[in-house]
């Protein structure tokens, strides 16, 4: 893996579409919910304005922008509400992809999550230590303080699931199939992308597959997930925020 800073024009020459994980990479990581009854609160998560900006800046030049979550379409419109006209919206993991108004669904998972939705219920009721679940789709978010065993166990009996945890989050997941590679695999077909036309930057364990199908797979924590390069940690600015200095400081120089 290579700095950032080992970035180079000749490496942008064939990039055309920039794909961005959000949390821990456009925004801090950490997602603020409870959940008491039927009551679910959850913060809504901004996006600074100066990161906006540089979107616009990417967009003017000619790079066409992804925007790859676990996060549900409701809040990333919310988050990007100002740049929707030209940035494509992947969410729930690579499940479907919302596009100037349009949504694409790339996987049906209904008959996976129906039957595991009362069981995982039936443990958040009981266990202090489950905050609540995301709202959600496609896939099944549940907040935990810590991982919890019993969680884990009820999803590996379950037939083609299985649970990622994030660090504050399990995500319960159509196996092999429902990860954000799927969803880049579809948005390259909706823009006639190849994968050595994508660059990509996530943070965490379900990016590994999204970096994997991109052609500059970038990190931006390489503790989590590895890439071709990576943004270093420390420092005051968001990885995405380094990297698209990077970026249009090198193509300034065009
Ligand atoms: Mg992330």
């Amino acid at each position: 893996m290579l700095p950032l800073n080992k970035l180079s024009k000749k490496d942008l020459k064939q990039i055309k579409m920039i794909v961005f994980d959000v949390d821990g990479v456009l925004v801090l990581r950490g997602t603020k919910i409870k959940q008491i009854g039927n009551t679910t609160t959850l913060q809504t998560k901004v996006i600074n304005e100066r990161q906006i900006e540089q979107i616009k800046e990417l967009n003017k030049i000619g790079f066409l922008i992804n925007i790859s979550s676990g996060r549900g379409l409701y809040m990333l419109q919310e988050m990007f509400r100002g740049i929707l006209p030209f940035v494509s919206l992947t969410y729930e993991n690579g499940s479907a992809t919302w596009y100037k108004g349009k949504i694409y669904q790339h996987i049906n998972s209904f008959k996976y999550t129906r039957d595991v939705f009362p069981k995982l219920k039936k443990v958040a009721n009981k266990n202090r230590n489950v905050k609540g679940f995301e709202p959600k789709e496609f896939i099944i978010t549940i907040h935990c303080k810590k991982q919890i065993k019993e969680i884990e166990e009820i999803v590996k009996k379950e037939k083609g699931l299985v649970t990622v945890w994030n660090g504050e989050a399990y995500d319960v997941l159509v196996e092999k199939a429902q990860t954000k590679a799927l969803g880049l695999k579809q948005v390259m077909k909706i823009f006639k992308l190849k994968k050595q036309n994508v660059m990509a930057i996530g943070d965490n364990y379900n990016d590994s597959e999204l970096l994997k199908e991109s052609g500059i797979p970038i990190s931006a924590d390489k503790t989590r997930v590895p890439g071709k390069f990576y943004i270093p940690l420390e420092g005051k600015f968001l990885p995405a925020d380094k990297l698209m200095q990077k970026i249009l400081e090198l193509k300034e120089t065009d």
